[in-house]
């Protein structure tokens, strides 16, 4: 998608501080961290958010989610919260599919 910002650090016209890079999906960290460790994994094909997910493109979904499981083991990990907001009042701001991963810190639940 032309317009779409994430697009657009996928194609590199856009920097990113990458995390891990494969044919089907992309992590950097988020300019805006929410946490000591913040980062965004996004499949390099447009899929505007978890509901636009069919079973068409679910096998690039469930292999961001192994890569999430791989990335945060790496990192040593082993408490870590994963997140995608869908639509504007859950805090979506921008239109291309993402899980935030966070880590570092106490969370609360519910979230805000
Ligand atoms: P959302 O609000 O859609 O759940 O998450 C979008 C995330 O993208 C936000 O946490 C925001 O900080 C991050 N973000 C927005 N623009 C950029 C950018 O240009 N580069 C990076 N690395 N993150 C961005
Ligand atoms: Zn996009």
């Amino acid at each position: 998608m032309s317009d779409c910002l994430f697009c657009k650090i996928i194609a590199g016209e856009i920097p990113s501080s990458k995390v891990y890079e494969d044919d089907v999906c992309l992590a950097f960290h988020d300019i805006d961290p929410q946490a000591p460790t913040h980062f965004l994994v996004i499949p390099k094909t447009h899929i505007g958010s978890v509901a636009e997910v069919t079973e068409d493109n679910a096998a690039a979904v469930a292999h961001m989610l192994t890569v999430i499981a791989r990335q945060c083991k790496k990192l040593g990990l082993d408490s870590y919260r994963v997140v995608s907001n869908i639509g504007a009042q859950a805090g979506q701001s921008v239109p291309h599919l993402h899980f935030h991963v966070l880590a570092g810190r106490d969370m609360t639940w519910p979230p805000g």
